[in-house]
């Protein structure tokens, strides 16, 4: 078909975004017999993996759990070779799966979405693209991803320096050789602190801003060696109900005890072995009260801030590293390789920037409170609009005209984060108020699209044309999500989680903390009820509720 015959074509539903939730959404949407398109602004499939190019970029869920389970024939002979795959390798596993179930012919690339309008009449919307291009589908997805719409810091200047300037999140494709150049790295979230320790390898001086100190693990990357995935190949199916079922989308053994009720010599052996294991739960799953008890966090906290001590030979960094400001596992914790002893390094300064802001980058330099750094260039890993970003950056207009950017004004407000009251046959893959980034994100791209097959299936079977939550549901769905981040530490982080990266974003917890397993239940219960909290309309009456 060509791209004219395909503009005319109508859709049952376009998808945008081809990272891992829109690839997934095409295919099943395909095998259940529905006409997709998914619309990416990229040249190629991957989303996130896609633009997040930086050097050391690797995920940071093991690679045999942040993989596709919905073909039992492809999870067997695909086979990882890290415990935590590089960027290129997952990026190879996305170009793979898009060949392998053809997916590219129904994908068009290098196409920006700015508008999403629905028609009452026609119970249809109309998606337009910066080209002027416009279709119309039944059903509107944005598989658009969590952190996908970077952000730049808001300091004085940035557009005035001359030198060279990259965004972790836009990486260059020829990747970048900083041999020999005075570097300035601003930020220390995940991506600042994978990609530190290689751009100092290079730079003949690196300089990290840091505005807030992380808690950072040791990843322990390993090749996989042929007995370890002949392990997890022979139970895979177990292995992946584990996840489904479990609260971060990752199968682990559940606390039961309260770090404040354990000796101090037994408490310190339980963070070793969760140090040891080299994952993002292995400290946060310790006891059971590390993301509820602020004291019994704290205990986390200063065993990471002891190693940290441990290992950077000058008090001063050291001290400047340790994170006093957040309880650990609020701000999202990072895996790392070699971050705290590149501070050793002889070309590395860190500047603390809670001592001495930054106040203006310049043609040629970053001047500080009391400093000024020439630097060659310039990286900026500052981070994301997580969440909402990408979903309000297009124009999307439901019932009446209402667009989604001011519906959300004061923080998003979703049913089950997959649906929007107001936003009849619209869906978010990994929505605001679902699990999303606090779990294995491919356990909850399957999910959701898993749900939304059956949502549009459920309608074609009953005759109805479309589908959307109450707005009674929707605010009970939104006060539980409050009421469970409210019953946890993370509302006491300044993190991206609760919008605060953003100036002028309401400050509230996006992703829902209730974990995925108990998440699951409540949806599957929710269809089982017959769509309880949701209106479908046959035509324009509706049908049941
Ligand atoms: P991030 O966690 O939001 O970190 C951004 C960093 O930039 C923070 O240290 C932030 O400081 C700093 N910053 C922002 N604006 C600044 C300013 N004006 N002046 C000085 N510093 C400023 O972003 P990210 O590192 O790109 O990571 C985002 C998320 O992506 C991660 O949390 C993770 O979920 C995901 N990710 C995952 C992986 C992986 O799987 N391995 C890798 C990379 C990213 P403040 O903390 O003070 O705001």
């Amino acid at each position: 078909m060509t791209d004219q015959e395909q503009l005319n074509s109508e859709y049952d539903a376009v998808i945008v975004g081809a990272g891992f939730g829109g690839m997934y959404m095409l295919h099943h949407l395909r095998e259940l017999g529905f006409s997709a398109i998914v619309l990416e602004r990229a040249a190629g499939v991957g989303g996130t993996w896609y633009w997040n190019r930086y050097p050391g970029a690797r995920c940071d869920v093991e690679s045999i759990n942040y993989s596709y389970s919905f073909d039992p024939a492809f999870e067997q002979e695909w086979v990882w070779s890290e415990k935590y795959a590089t960027q290129p390798e997952i990026l190879r596993y996305a170009n793979h799966v898009a060949d392998r179930y053809d997916l590219r012919k129904d994908i068009r690339f290098e196409v920006l979405v700015d508008k999403a309008v629905w028609n009452d009449t026609t119970n249809r919307w109309s998606v337009s693209m910066a080209t002027g291009e416009t279709l119309t589908a039944q059903h509107y997805i944005m598989a658009s991803g969590c952190l996908s719409h970077s952000k730049l810091p808001e300091i004085p200047g940035v557009e005035s320096f001359k030198g060279k300037t990259y965004h972790t999140g836009h990486w260059p494709h020829e990747g970048v050789d900083f041999t020999g150049l005075r570097v300035g790295v601003i930020g220390t979230g995940s991506s600042g602190i994978q990609s530190i320790p290689i751009i100092a390898e290079q730079a003949s001086q690196l300089t990290v801003f840091q505005r807030t100190p992380n808690f950072s693990m040791p990843a322990g990357n390993r090749p996989l060696t042929a007995e370890i995935v002949a392990a997890v190949k022979a139970r895979y199916p177990e292995h992946r109900e584990e996840n489904r079922t479990s609260g971060f989308g990752v199968g682990v053994e559940i606390p039961t005890k309260s770090a404040l009720e354990v000796t101090e010599e037994e408490r310190n052996a339980k963070y070793q072995d969760g140090w040891d294991q080299g994952n993002l739960v292995g400290m946060l799953l310790a006891f059971n009260d590390m993301i509820t008890n602020k004291e019994a966090n704290d205990t986390a906290c200063e065993f990471i801030r002891n190693k940290i001590r441990a290992v950077v030979n000058d008090p001063e960094t050291a001290e400047d590293l340790c994170p006093f400001d957040h309880p650990m596992g609020t701000k999202r914790p990072c895996l790392d390789t070699g971050y705290y002893e590149t501070f050793n390094r002889p070309n590395v300064k860190l500047v603390n920037l809670r001592k001495t802001p930054i106040t203006e980058i310049t043609p040629t330099s970053i001047r500080t409170h009391n400093a000024e750094f020439e630097v060659d260039a310039i990286v900026y890993a500052t981070g994301f609009d997580a969440m909402t970003g990408a979903l309000v950056a297009v124009d999307i207009r439901g019932k009446g005209g209402v667009t989604l950017k001011d519906e959300w004004e004061h923080g998003p407000r979703t049913y089950l984060g997959l649906c929007v009251a107001g936003f009849p046959n619209f869906y978010t893959i990994t929505g605001p108020t679902s699990p999303s980034v606090f779990s294995n994100m491919i356990v909850s791209i399957e999910q959701h699209v898993d749900w939304i097959g059956a949502a549009m299936k459920h309608l074609r079977d009953t005759g109805a044309v479309s589908i959307e939550p109450t707005l009674e549901a929707q605010d009970w769905w939104v006060q539980h999500n409050n009421e469970a981040g409210d019953a946890t530490l993370y509302p006491l982080a300044n993190s991206w989680y609760m919008g605060s990266n953003v100036p002028g974003k309401t400050r509230v917890l996006m992703p829902y903390i209730g974990g995925v397993g108990v998440y699951r239940t409540e949806c599957d219960e929710i269809v089982a009820d017959g769509y309880r909290g949701f209106t479908l309309h046959e035509a324009r009456q509706p049908v049941s509720v």
